[in-house]
C-alpha cells in the first residue's frame, strides 16, 4: 500500500478564510508556526502566560500577543505549541473554560491525547499536523520557499469541517510544499517517541558516547576520537540523506565499505529485541507515565541525567574544536533562554524534552 501524499494543489486554502488562529506559546515551533502562517496570509494570535520570556520577541515580529485564555476566546483554531508536560496544566487553566462548540484544537504532537491527559469536550474539532523537523528549521526552510513534510491526523471532526481546516493549516505552515501525511494520534505518537528513543535522539548518542569512550580509553586522542565519531557523523548522514545508504556506500571508500557489511551487525546485536522492549514500553503507556512521575516529582531526575551527559568530555572537546570552525555556525548551549531566540538547524529537537535551549555564541540572526 502507498500512502497518500497531499501537496500544495490538493488543498483549499479557504476553509481558513476569516478564521482567526491562536498559537498558544512562541518556542521552537511556536514562532515558526506564527510566522509561517502568518506569511502565507493567515490572521495570527500568540497566546502567551503573564510574564513569558517570548512576549518581547513575539512583539518585535509584529504579531499580536494576548494571554492564552483571551487568544483562545477570540479565535477559530487554537493550537497548542507549549511543552507536552505543561499542556495539561495550560489546557486545564486557561483553554477548556474558553472553548466553544465548532473550535478546532491542534497539536503538533499527540502525546496529551493519546495518553488521554488532554479530554476535549465532543463539540470541538480535535486534529493535529506535526512537522517531521525541529521549529527552527520549520522557519528557515518556509523562508527559503521550501517546505518540512508533516503528519496530519483527525481525532474529532464536530464541525464537519476538521479535515480541511488542518489541511489548510498544514499548507500554511509551508508543509504541502513537500508533502503531508495522514496518520493517526496514535500512531504519530508512538512512531514519534519510538523514533527519538531508539534512534535519532537516544540510539544516536548512546553509539557516539561508546565509539567515543571506546577510542579515549584505548588511549587514542580525545580531538581524534571527537573528528572520528560526532563530527564524521554528519558528513556520512548528508550522503544517506541525498541518496539513502547505497549514496553513502558509492561515496565511501570499499575499505569502509565492506568494514560496514562485516562489523556493523556485530555493534547491532541484540538491538532489534532492545529496540521492541522500548517500543512496548510505549505502547503499554509505561514510558509516558514514568515521564509524567518524573516531571510531577519536580524533575529532578531529568535535570540530574541531563546534567550528566552535559558533562561528558566529548562535549568539552566538540565545543573547543567547534570554536574553532566558524562556518560550521556552532551553538552554545545555555539553560533558560528563549527559545525562539535561536536561528538556523542547529537546536534540533532539545525542545522536545522541554527545558533545554541554545543560542547561538556571536551574530545578530534571530528566529525571524
Ligand atoms: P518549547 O519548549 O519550545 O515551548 C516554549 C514555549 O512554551 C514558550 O513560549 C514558553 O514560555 C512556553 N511554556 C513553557 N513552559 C510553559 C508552562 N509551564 N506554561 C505555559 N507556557 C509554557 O516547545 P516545542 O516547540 O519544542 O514543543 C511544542 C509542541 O510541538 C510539543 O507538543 C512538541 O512535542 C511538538 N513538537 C516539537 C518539535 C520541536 O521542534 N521542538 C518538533 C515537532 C513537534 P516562555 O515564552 O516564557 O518561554
Ligand atoms: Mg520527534
Amino acid at each position: 500500500m502507498t500512502a497518500r501524499m497531499y501537496y500544495d494543489n490538493d488543498i483549499d486554502p479557504a476553509a481558513l478564510e476569516g478564521q482567526l488562529v491562536a498559537i498558544i506559546g512562541y518556542g521552537s515551533q511556536g514562532h515558526a508556526h506564527a510566522l509561517n502562517l502568518r506569511d502565507s496570509g493567515l490572521d495570527v494570535v500568540v497566546g502567551l502566560a503573564e510574564g513569558s520570556k517570548s512576549r518581547d520577541l513575539a512583539e518585535a515580529a509584529q504579531l499580536r500577543v494576548a494571554s492564552v485564555a483571551e487568544a483562545v476566546a477570540d479565535a477559530d483554531v487554537v493550537m497548542l505549541l507549549v511543552p507536552d508536560t505543561a499542556q495539561k496544566g495550560v489546557y486545564e487553566k486557561d483553554i477548556e473554560p474558553n472553548l466553544r462548540p465548532g473550535q478546532l484544537l491542534m497539536f503538533a504532537h499527540g502525546f496529551n491525547i493519546r495518553f488521554a491527559r488532554i479530554r476535549p469536550p465532543a463539540s470541538v474539532d480535535v486534529g493535529m499536523v506535526a512537522p517531521k523537523g525541529p521549529g527552527h528549521l520549520l522557519r528557515s526552510v518556509y523562508s527559503a520557499g521550501g517546505g518540512v513534510p508533516a503528519l496530519f491526523a483527525i481525532e474529532q471532526d464536530a464541525s464537519g469541517s476538521a479535515r480541511d481546516r488542518v489541511l489548510a493549516y498544514a499548507r500554511g505552515l509551508g508543509s504541502t510544499r513537500a508533502g503531508v501525511l495522514e496518520t493517526t494520534f496514535k500512531e504519530e505518537t508512538e512512531t514519534d517517541l519510538f523514533g527519538e528513543q531508539a534512534l535519532l535522539c537516544g540510539g544516536v548518542s548512546a553509539l557516539i558516547k561508546a565509539a567515543f569512550e571506546t577510542l579515549v580509553e584505548a588511549g587514542y586522542q580525545p580531538e581524534l576520537a571527537y573528528f572520528e565519531t560526532m563530527h564524521e557523523l554528519k558528513l556520512i548522514v548528508d550522503l544517506m540523506y541525498r541518496g539513502g545508504l547505497n549514496f553513502m556506500r558509492f561515496s565511501v571508500s570499499d575499505t569502509a565499505e565492506f568494514g560496514d557489511y562485516v562489523s556493523g551487525p556485530r555493534v547491532a546485536e541484540g538491538v532489534k529485541a532492545t529496540m521492541k522492549d522500548v517500543l512496548t514500553d510505549i505502547q503499554s503507556g509505561a514510558f509516558a507515565d514514568r515521564w509524567i512521575a518524573v516531571q510531577e516529582a519536580g524533575g529532578g531526575e531529568f535535570r540530574e541525567l541531563r546534567q550528566r551527559d552535559r558533562d561528558h568530555q566529548i562535549e568539552k572537546v566538540g565545543a573547543d574544536l567547534r570554536a574553532q570552525m566558524p562556518f560550521l555556525d556552532p551553538v552554545v548551549v545555555h539553560a533558560g533562554e528563549a527559545q525562539a531566540t535561536v536561528g538556523g538547524a542547529s537546536s534540533a529537537e532539545a525542545g522536545d524534552a522541554g527545558a533545554a535551549t541554545a543560542t547561538q555564541p556571536s551574530t545578530s540572526r534571530t528566529a525571524g
